[in-house]
């Protein structure tokens, strides 16, 4: 076979597996023409607005911000333990993550009835990470919004069930991976959290990514993608390209609730998850532990 054909074969492929993830989503029809190549008629559980209403774009996430003095440390072992110890994120980042020693309950039992910044004042309950704690995929987002806060879980309201519909596409169930967010506690009106309540949220991330181990986190929206990883830019540049974190791999992409307000972004978020399944379908099998 020619490299024509070979490449035809491949555009095929590619059609066939996008349809299916429109399909997935719920879109019956769309047209498609040279100048505009992506979905123009969408259903319209796909094309209501979201009830999110933070702007897209968030302010970057200063590199050494260091949480209060009350959050516990994560029980990580690394030769840097001692000075993160005195200095909090002051010091540079263990390189890998060691697999923690504390299990998740451990993590959320430390967490509490948490009262470490302003959001506790309007929250209904702390929305803890969700899913399954050995999972090899995980996804984190920004904050739980009226759904999460009122139901306890996250990505439960629209843009969660948006999301599910993305991990079924990629041949995945809900149960098989784990859902967490930034911060815990929804901000007042579905603001974006500030970097200080972000910062004193995410040491607790961090430690579940510790003890989960996942393979590959996608980490969905602006907010996500900065407070794990040192970009300056935003999601619609550094999506779709394999970053590293303490060397977990990351795939940034679109946050489910700007793909309700922007559905012709779907495209290339399934471009992204795809990545992240072929990486997955690779690897399987060869996790040690
Ligand atoms: N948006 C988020 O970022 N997280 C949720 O849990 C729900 C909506």
């Amino acid at each position: 076979m020619n490299d024509d054909s070979n490449e035809l074969i491949e555009m095929l492929r590619d059609s066939r597996e996008y349809a299916k993830f429109l399909g997935e989503l719920g879109i019956e029809s769309m047209s498609l023409t040279a100048e505009n190549p992506q979905p123009a008629s969408l259903n319209s559980a796909a094309a209501v607005q979201p009830a999110r209403t933070t702007p897209a774009v968030s302010r970057p996430i200063p590199e050494a911000q260091a949480p209060p003095a009350s959050i516990p440390k994560p029980k990580v072992s690394s030769p840097s333990a001692p000075l993160d110890f005195l200095f909090g994120e002051l010091a540079p980042p263990p390189p890998t993550f060691a697999q923690s020693q504390e299990t998740l309950n451990d993590i959320w039992s430390d967490i509490g009835d948490c009262t470490r910044c302003g959001l506790c004042e309007g929250r209904t309950q702390v929305v803890n990470t969700f899913g399954n704690p050995k999972a090899r995929l995980m996804f984190v987002g920004e904050a739980p919004g009226a759904d999460e806060d009122a139901q306890g879980k996250p990505f439960v309201g629209r843009a969660g069930q948006l999301l599910t519909k993305m991990i079924e596409a990629m041949g995945m169930k809900r149960e098989e991976v784990i859902i967490g967010n930034v911060n815990r506690c929804r901000p007042p009106g579905n603001r974006q959290p500030t970097l200080e309540e972000a910062a004193i949220c995410r040491p607790f991330l961090f430690r579940e990514i510790a003890a989960i181990q996942p393979e590959i986190i996608v980490v969905m929206g602006n907010t996500a993608l900065r407070n794990l990883l040192e970009v300056r830019e935003g999601i619609s540049r550094v999506r779709g390209k394999f970053q590293d974190f303490r060397g977990i791999k990351v795939m940034p992409t679109f946050h489910p609730a700007y793909l309700l307000r922007d559905p012709s972004k779907k495209r290339e978020t399934w471009e992204d998850l795809k990545m992240v399944r072929d990486h997955l379908e690779s690897s399987a099998g060869k996790r040690s532990s």
